[in-house]
């Protein structure tokens, strides 16, 4: 992991060079399941039971045995099913059970024959249609086999996992421990929101998105504020960072005309490698090894800042944090109108994507300049143009990755 100067490095190079390294770091803790919520699973769940547990009725309506219904239409109902409640008398030939929705089948019942299907008579019910055997009788464990994986590890809890596992009676699981992160912007001109600002002076933004991201992502964040362009002050922080996180994610201060000031303290604390990478927005990054955590190195420009987080931090915090990690769905879509683009690096263009006449198209959200964040917010996806690519004329398809994820 040397200084590279040659040439730029491929984002997938550079994504795969860092997945290599990287492990789950995070510890196993057991939590009651309403407290798991935004946690990783740290271990494969199999179902304790079979979903549903037993044979039981899709339909409000009437259990029968083919049998009965084979010299007749007509059955007498000899008692009634609820959920909860099963049906326990006796179930003598000629006869029907009345049964409700999520009721246990009375043993020996063939089929489940809706009510819209039956006449009642008092109990007297006759039967409009042959039924077909096993017809609205939901079987012992069609949902979930007993013991099979219903979740694998890495699964991040949401709100769309949480039922199933109440479902399977699962009352505390294993999951990871948050990972930690701490951050810092660097730079001199930044300031803090809330303050005013001097001739010269910004205010820091990437900390907020850096911020926003993590706590998507379910990660502690220890924020360590503004760290100016001093040597000491900011060896400082990065001691500090190393002893108190898993992974330290620093902006700015890694481009051409900082590098050499940061490298040399870098080098001299760990093992770092400082990366061009053949994308835009986002061509300087730094990735590897502090005493203790790991690091990473975001350009300072907030576009270039965001980009290189969502598409090369994330997945590598992901592993980190013994998460499993896709990337959002990529589409093509028709360009609604041209896209300035030089063949060289792959870009992330911010874009609109909407629903045309022909299909899904993609405009521009205008200006690409990495500094300019409006593009950003404005936008609802990704237009990713190859890097061999060059200018883009109304009509031909490219490839958009619709924003998900950590940008929605
Ligand atoms: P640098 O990577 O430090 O050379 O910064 C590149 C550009 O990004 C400069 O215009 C910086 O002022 C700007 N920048 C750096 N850090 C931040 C930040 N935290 N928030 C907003 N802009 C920043
Ligand atoms: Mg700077």
């Amino acid at each position: 992991m040397g200084f590279d100067t040659s040439g730029l490095l491929p984002l997938s190079d550079a994504l795969q060079g860092m997945l290599e390294q990287l492990a789950c770091c995070c510890d196993t803790e057991q939590l009651p399941l309403p407290d798991a919520l935004g946690r990783v699973l740290a271990c494969d769940i199999a179902s304790p039971l079979a979903v549903p547990p037993f044979d039981n009725s899709a339909m409000d309506g009437y259990a029968v045995r083919l049998a009965d219904l084979a010299s007749g239409t007509q059955l007498i109902m000899a008692g009634k099913a609820f959920a909860g409640q099963p049906y326990q008398g006796e179930w003598p030939a000629g006869h029907c059970v009345r049964i409700m929705t999520g009721a246990p089948v009375p043993p020996g019942t063939d089929a489940v024959v809706m009510q819209e299907e039956t006449q009642a008579d008092g109990d007297r019910i006759t039967f409009l249609a042959q039924p077909e055997p096993g017809q609205n009788i939901r079987r012992t464990g069609s949902d979930i086999g007993k013991g099979a994986c219903v979740l694998p590890a890495g699964t991040r809890l949401t709100p769309r996992e949480m039922p199933l596992l109440a479902s399977l009676g699962v009352a505390t699981v294993a999951v990871r421990r948050p990972l930690k992160v701490a951050i810092f912007s660097t730079g001199d001109e930044l300031k803090p929101v809330g303050t005013p600002l001097a001739h010269g002076d910004i205010y820091d933004s990437n900390r907020y998105g850096v911020r926003a991201m993590l706590a998507r992502m379910g990660c502690n964040c220890l924020d360590l504020g503004i760290i100016p362009d001093d040597p000491a002050q900011l060896r400082a922080a990065f001691i500090r960072a190393d002893e108190e996180a898993d992974v330290l994610i620093t902006t700015g201060g890694v481009s051409v005309g900082e590098a050499d000031f940061t490298k040399q303290l870098l080098d001299e604390l760990g093992e770092i490698g400082f990366w061009k990478l053949a994308i835009k927005p986002g061509k300087p990054f730094a990735f590897g090894r502090l005493p203790r955590a790991w690091f990473f190195g975001l350009p300072g420009n907030p576009v270039s800042a965001m980009v290189t987080f969502d598409q090369l931090v994330q997945p590598a915090l992901a592993k980190l944090a013994g998460q499993r990690f896709e990337r959002p769905l990529q589409l093509q879509a028709i360009a609604a109108e041209p896209l300035k683009k030089s063949p060289g690096r792959l870009d992330f263009q911010r874009g609109i994507l909407s629903q045309g006449p022909n299909g899904i198209e993609v405009r521009s959200t205008g200006s690409q300049d990495s500094a300019v964040f409006s593009s950003l917010s404005q936008a609802n996806c990704y237009i990713v143009l190859e890097r061999e690519r060059g200018r883009v004329a109304v009509g031909e398809t490219v490839t958009v990755e619709p924003f998900g994820g950590l940008l929605l």
